[in-house]
């Protein structure tokens, strides 16, 4: 199973000139959760490794050397007026392009575009560590900027839809399937139960597998007699 690593940039009480009451840190935390959760509903291992939970910076990037994408999640600081969305990657160049586009059509803005990753340059270094480790795909995301109140707002706001169109890009990107949901056997016996309480099947038919003849006049006979009243 393919596993990802998800990364929170920064301690979540760093403020780096987050606007409003958030700080960059904490958003990029609430931001990389959701994301998880997203991913969690396909066949992926997911991980978070983050500052917070006491792993240095300088290891970051290297605890899960066999993860297949590393992504950091960040947001952008300037002077202000400064915008746009862009992704540095040293291998994935067009998740990277597309992970830029779709966030900066939510947050209403342009993509700055896919960036490679310059040399171990402050948060680049984590990049390069899960290169140096052996991770296929390793991006960093800064996702608008937080210091221009009309992207800081819509960072907040939409944070839900940001971490939707990374988790689905990065779906699209490695292949993912969605999880099989197989009911257990407790769930089966609890439906059985309701199916012959409510007369669409035989107890006696219990172990027997139904035909598609009888699953129609089951189907037919629960119509008739619940859903059109039909006593
Ligand atoms: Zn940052």
């Amino acid at each position: 199973m393919m596993k990802i690593v998800l990364n929170p940039g920064h301690l979540s009480t760093d403020d780096r000139g987050f606007l409003g009451t958030e700080t960059e840190g904490g958003n990029n935390k609430k931001t990389v959760a959701l994301i998880k959760k997203y991913l969690d509903e396909y066949d992926c291992e997911v991980v978070i490794v983050a500052q917070d939970d006491g792993v240095p910076f300088r290891q970051l990037g290297l605890k899960h050397p066999d993860a297949t994408l590393f992504y950091s999640h960040h947001t952008n600081a300037y002077n202000g007026k400064a915008r746009g969305t862009e992704v540095f990657f040293h291998y994935g160049r067009s998740l990277a392009e597309n992970i830029a586009q779709r966030t900066a059509e939510i947050l209403q803005t342009v993509t700055r575009g896919e960036k490679g990753a310059k040399k171990n340059n402050n948060y680049f270094a984590v990049i390069n560590q899960a290169v140096k480790a052996g991770v296929k795909y390793q991006l960093m995301g800064e996702i608008g900027f937080h210091d221009n109140s009309k992207e800081n707002k819509l960072i907040v706001e939409k944070r839900d839809e940001i971490a939707r169109a990374i988790a689905e890009e990065i779906v699209k990107y490695l292949k993912l399937k969605k999880k099989e949901v197989k009911p257990m056997k407790k769930d089966l016996d609890i439906a059985q139960r309701w199916a012959v309480d409510n007369g669409i099947m035989q107890d006696m038919k219990w172990d027997e597998p139904a035909t598609r003849h009888q699953m129609a006049w089951w189907f037919f006979d629960f119509h008739k007699k619940f859903i059109k009243g039909d006593k």
